[in-house]
This record gives C-alpha cells, sequence and structure tokens, in this order.
C-alpha cells in the first residue's frame, strides 16, 4: 500500500529521550519532515541556531504570535515553545509526514486544529529511571532540573490520552517501534495493536 503523508506528534516528559529516539527514526526515514521550533530559551552548549530550535527574544516571540504564525506554542518549563506555521506547511507541501517533538499543551493543541495527527507518547521504564537520566544530561541547574521533574509528572498523566505509548527501555527497540508506529499509520491508517489494520 502507498504511504500517505501524515502529521505526527511525539510527546513525553524532558529526560525520557525523545530527541534521539526521533533523530534515530529520522535516519531510518529520511524522508520524514522534522520542523524546528522556536524558543525564548537560551541554547545549550552545541545547540545551533535554525537547527535544534530559532532562538527568539522575547520580543520576537510575542511579535509572531501577534502576527498569527504559530500553529501552536506553550509555555513549558519557563520558556515559551512554539511551532511555526511555515514549518508544518513546508513539509505537508512537499508531500512529506510531519514529526512534531512537542509538549503535552502543544500535542493537545494540534489535535484540535488536526484531528486527525497521530500523537505518539514516549514513556520512561520507570520514574527512578527518568530521573537518573535526567540527572545525568548535566544540562540543567538544580531549580531547572526540580521544575522539569514537576512538569514531567503532570506530562505523565496525560500519556492516556495519546493514541500510541512506546516505553523507551532499550533504545534500539523503541527506535523500531516508533519507526512501525509511523510507517503502520502512513499505510494502514493505524496500528495492528489498535485493530485498524
Ligand atoms: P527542551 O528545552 O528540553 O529542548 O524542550 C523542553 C520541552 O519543550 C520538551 O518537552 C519539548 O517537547 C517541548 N517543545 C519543543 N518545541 C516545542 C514546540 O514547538 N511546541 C511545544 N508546545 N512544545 C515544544
Amino acid at each position: 500500500m502507498e504511504r500517505r503523508p501524515r502529521l505526527f506528534v511525539v510527546s513525553g516528559p524532558a529526560g525520557v529521550g525523545k530527541g534521539t529516539l526521533v533523530t534515530k527514526v529520522r535516519e531510518l526515514r529520511p524522508d520524514l519532515g522534522l520542523t524546528v521550533s522556536a524558543t525564548t530559551r537560551s541554547p545549550r552548549p552545541g545547540e545551533v541556531d535554525g537547527v535544534s530550535y530559532h532562538f527568539l527574544s522575547d520580543e520576537e516571540f510575542t511579535r509572531r504570535v501577534e502576527a498569527g504564525e504559530f500553529l501552536e506554542w506553550a509555555q513549558v518549563h519557563d520558556h515559551r515553545y512554539g511551532t511555526l506555521r511555515s514549518e508544518v506547511d513546508r513539509c505537508l507541501a512537499a508531500g512529506k509526514s510531519v514529526v512534531l517533538e512537542i509538549d503535552v499543551q502543544g500535542g493537545g493543541n494540534v489535535k484540535r486544529i488536526y484531528p486527525d495527527a497521530v500523537r505518539v507518547f514516549i514513556e520512561p521504564p520507570s520514574w527512578d529511571v527518568l530521573v537518573g537520566r535526567l540527572r545525568g544530561r548535566g544540562t540543567e541547574d538544580e531549580a531547572s532540573f526540580k521544575l522539569r521533574l514537576e512538569d514531567a509528572r503532570q506530562e505523565l498523566d496525560l500519556a492516556p490520552t495519546y493514541d500510541v505509548r512506546i516505553v523507551n527501555d532499550d533504545l534500539q527497540t523503541a527506535v523500531r517501534q516508533l519507526a512501525d508506529t509511523f510507517e503502520s499509520y502512513e499505510r494502514y491508517g493505524g496500528t495492528s495493536n489498535n485493530g485498524n489494520h
């Protein structure tokens, strides 16, 4: 069966490894469109403007909100993040599926605008593993680490509202499950475990 381009949302708490997962799936599927979000937070070491994010000042972010440039945006942790309409349109116009790696608020907003969007939630094997990964990442100061943990609890509560849930325990397994999920929705409109095959 032909692949039909779909809009995918991938969410999950900070530290769960969703960025790595999406990057690995893209290596298998270079045809997948990945949008670059805008944010008001500062770049972490190694992050490149226009590649990791469009890093915007507060004023510039507000200007773009007012100009209607965002498909969705949300306050996540202590900064604003948003998906630019132009990024999504660019991919869809090229006939590519789009993967939005966004938080649960954004996931809810996208579902309202695109009811056809498929939402995938990435879960940690356990709470302790998540705490360990987030600490090990070492990119956060203590206050920001605590905030991310509090937010993680709230994000995990919303996992049941997602279409598909994947536990990121063994990375290779999770990569395959995410790639299979994309493929199943593109080809068959669903996965074998939700009865849509
Ligand atoms: P980080 O600061 O660790 O890169 O990202 C923090 C959170 O912001 C993650 O949960 C990520 O999914 C979310 N995020 C990144 N881009 C967007 C976006 O465009 N919209 C929304 N709603 N959330 C985003």
